[in-house]
């Protein structure tokens, strides 16, 4: 119940990837021909990745991971963007670490001024507001196609479509969303996209970058020639092979997972709502919401207490990002939402996939309201809350 953070590499991927751990070592930069697998191999999962997006294979540069490649649009834009006087970046506050810690790199040591868009309270940001923020400073828009915690799917295609009419290019992380929606980045106006092999049943360990075609940006990781001298450093050839192997099963299968998720995911909230009081569902409902994600806030419980008592029972959940499990700070996305701290510190992910099955929703919902119940049963917080209600 946790695929957000990661998924299984699934065994086609593994067994696309194997040769390229034996005999096929060769190094791609080399010219002799046995190397030369290596290189074609390389070409194709970019062509699997490109076809995937809509994109130029010649647009997609693969990078160590989704973080790797937020860092780099970032980063690198901004860099660019100095030589032209231009420092302004327009990002959002529910975005990943890896972007928001990237944008809080730039104010302290580049001088960059970072506008952090705020988000309603299902977590959609406003294309106006993305509008009103725009300046002649502005070199770079980043707005996460889809939130990793709540799963909130924001305007893209239409932030894409004001930012082409405005000059201004756009970034967007698309590390979760890639992994379940269809995503064109020609209709969408995307010039920027990130993207992670592993949250799509690929290793770990290897990501992309999608750049269209006369993106400024610099690099970012500097070295050797690799990437059509974008990306220096000898290629990961099996994580590749298995980002494309990956992507081009995940494209074939998107519609039908897409159905088969959304009916589980509807089925464990409505369940959710049902048996557990004051159950609060976080993020947006229905197309708006990634169809894998469910988000809820139980008042009066820790969502790390109940992390624990459902890992007791066999159940592998997360409060949200995988990356800031070990703080005990509430959800930086949660709070954007307009959550009260004891309301984000009560929450609970399930995040389903090609693991889950029904007998499995069943149990978390047979598992979860009394472990709810006995939670609140101890908690002064939970008796206030239900005083305040008049419910005690
Ligand atoms: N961006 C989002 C929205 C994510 O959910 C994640 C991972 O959870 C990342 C970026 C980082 O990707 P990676 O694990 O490949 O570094």
């Amino acid at each position: 119940m946790d695929h957000t953070a990661t998924t299984p590499t699934s065994p086609e991927v593994l067994k696309a990837m194997m040769p390229y751990f034996g005999e096929m070592f060769g190094n791609p930069s080399s010219v002799y021909s046995f190397s030369r697998q290596s290189r074609t191999a390389i070409e194709k999962a970019r062509g699997q990745v490109a076809h995937a997006l809509n994109a130029d294979p010649s647009e997609i540069f693969f990078t160590g991971s989704g973080t790797e490649a937020d860092n780099w649009a970032l980063k690198g834009t901004l860099e660019k963007a100095k030589l032209k006087g231009k420092n302004h970046l327009i990002t959002t506050s529910i975005e990943h670490h890896a972007i928001l810690h990237s944008a809080e790199f730039l104010e302290a040591y580049e001088g960059v001024d970072v506008t952090y868009l705020p988000v309603d309270s299902e977590g959609f940001v406003k294309v106006e507001d993305v509008a009103a923020a725009i300046t002649d400073k502005t070199a770079l828009v980043s707005v996460m196609f889809a939130n990793n915690e709540v799963g909130t799917i924001e305007p893209i295609a239409e932030i894409g479509a004001l930012c082409r009419e405005r000059k201004i290019p756009f970034h967007t992380d698309a590390v979760q969303a890639a992994a379940h929606l269809n995503i064109d980045v020609k209709a969408m106006n995307i010039d920027m996209l990130s993207m992670s092999a592993h949250k799509m049943y690929g290793p770990k360990g290897v990501g992309a970058l999608y750049m269209k075609k006369g993106t400024r940006t610099e690099n970012f990781i500097h070295g050797g020639a690799q990437e059509r001298k974008h990306r220096a450093s000898t290629e990961n050839i099996a994580g590749i092979v298995g980002f494309g192997e990956a992507m081009e099963i995940l494209k074939s299968r998107l519609d039908e997972d897409k159905a088969i998720n959304s009916a589980r995911r509807d089925k464990l909230i409505a369940g959710i709502l049902e048996k557990i009081p004051h159950a609060k569902l976080n993020g947006a409902t229905g197309d708006k919401r990634l169809p894998n994600n469910i988000n809820f806030s139980f008042i009066g419980v820790e969502g790390e207490t109940l992390l624990l008592d459902l890992d007791s029972k066999g159940i592998s959940a997360s409060t949200g990002s995988a990356c800031s499990s070990e703080s005990l700070d509430p959800s930086h996305v949660l709070l954007a939402l307009g959550l009260k701290h004891e309301m984000a510190h009560g929450s609970l992910r399930f995040t389903i996939g090609r693991l889950t099955t029904d007998e499995q929703i069943d149990y978390v919902l047979e598992v979860l309201p009394e472990i709810v119940a006995r939670r609140r049963a101890m908690s002064p917080l939970w008796e206030d809350y239900l005083k305040s209600k008049g419910e005690l």
